[in-house]
């Protein structure tokens, strides 16, 4: 459970011994759960899955990984192809501002690299998509260097196994923990050792005070397991509460056609389509006003549905009126269902209307 900690004005380095790396990577390489980006070595589907799986779960991942590899097969593909396409593909997933980095760091590794990944550290580091956890992923896992992907999941690990009770949050305890796994890094299969500390994260060593100790292969080396600590750990800085609004959003149809129409270039959502709405609740006859006013000469009210969508930041209050127009107005898009499924990236918070 998260708690805030006292600060340490000089808290000592963290300590691992090489018998924690060593456990672990042979741990991995037993218990390592199939996964579909784990089936080779190449940079690209390891990128991509480290980028899919940044807030997102592994079983909500593995079809996403799958569909996106059928359009985009490598690098080349990905820098070539459309932004809706792409948009479609990420749709669901969330976060979508990951999907325009990977395109654009994809084309600057085809423009400078001719499609091929660097293979130092440095040179990961130096691509502008690419930050210091996933440049550690790649060069450890396909290139076998020694160097640590820290995470939420390792910070967890890591403070617990050395029981610490400074914040995960701050910067200085993450330097720390690189600093502690770069010192036991294994001279060969150094991709073991990084993958065993994800994967003891994701199904052993859980968040929540849900620590699985009695299955832990480094319980005996795990200081917060034997000073019984470990359920308390990571402490966590509090966070700001997310902002709450309310929408009122409106499922236009006329005919068997939905309107629809794209967002702005920047902020939340930016650049993906989105059923049309305005901000604040309104009421029935409000929505059937606005509605007419953008000259969709609404019909009938059908229904109202209620729903929450939460961002990380931000909480969305939405009200939807389902309502029945008689004129498709231009300034719209209107698509029957069999486009909405194939052709328009609508995100989550909308999709759920339809
Ligand atoms: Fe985590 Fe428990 Fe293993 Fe320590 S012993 S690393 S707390 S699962």
């Amino acid at each position: 459970m998260a708690r805030s900690g006292k600060t340490n004005p000089e808290p000592a380095a963290y300590a691992l011994s090489s018998g924690f790396g060593a456990a672990l990577a042979a741990w991995y390489r037993e218990n390592a759960r199939d996964l579909p980006w784990r089936r080779d070595r190449d940079p690209y589907r390891v990128w991509l899955s480290e980028i899919m799986l940044q807030q997102t779960r592994v079983e909500a991942v593995k079809a996403y990984f799958e569909r996106f590899l059928t359009r985009c097969p490598d690098i080349f593909s990905l820098a070539a192809g459309g932004d809706e396409a792409l948009m479609k593909l990420w749709e669901g997933l969330g976060y979508y501002a990951r999907a325009r980095r990977l395109k654009e760091t994809a084309k600057l590794i085809v423009s400078l690299h001719g499609g091929r990944f660097p293979c130092t550290l440095e040179g990961l580091r130096a691509l502008p998509g690419i930050g210091p956890y996933t440049a550690g992923a790649i060069a450890s896992i396909c290139f076998d260097l020694p160097t640590p992907a820290v995470d939420g999941n390792v910070l967890r690990v890591v403070t617990r196994v050395v029981n610490r009770a400074e914040s995960v949050d701050d910067p200085a305890v993450k330097r720390r923990v690189e600093s502690a796994l770069g010192a036991i890094y294994p001279e060969a299969n150094a991709g073991d050792l990084t993958q065993g500390l994800m994967e003891l994260g994701a199904t052993v060593c859980l968040p929540n005070s849900r620590p699985k100790c009695s299955l832990c292969p480094v319980a005996h080396l795990c200081a917060g397991f034997q000073k019984g600590t470990a359920e308390g750990l990571p402490v966590r800085t509090p966070k700001k509460e997310r902002r709450e609004e309310e929408h009122t959003v409106f499922l236009l149809r006329c005919g068997s056609r939905t309107a629809v129409q794209k967002r702005p270039d920047t902020g939340l959502l930016a650049r993906l389509f989105e059923l049309p709405n305005l901000s604040g609740r309104l009421k029935a006859q409000e929505a059937l006003d606005a509605a007419a006013a953008w000259n969709v000469a609404p019909v009938s009210l059908l229904k109202s549905t209620e729903k929450t969508h939460v961002f990380t930041h931000i909480v969305w209050h939405m009200t939807c009126y389902v309502i029945l127009c008689a004129r498709a107005d231009a300034r719209f898009l209107w698509a029957d269902d069999g486009e909405l499924a194939a052709d328009y990236a609508l995100p989550s918070a909308f999709r759920m209307f339809l």
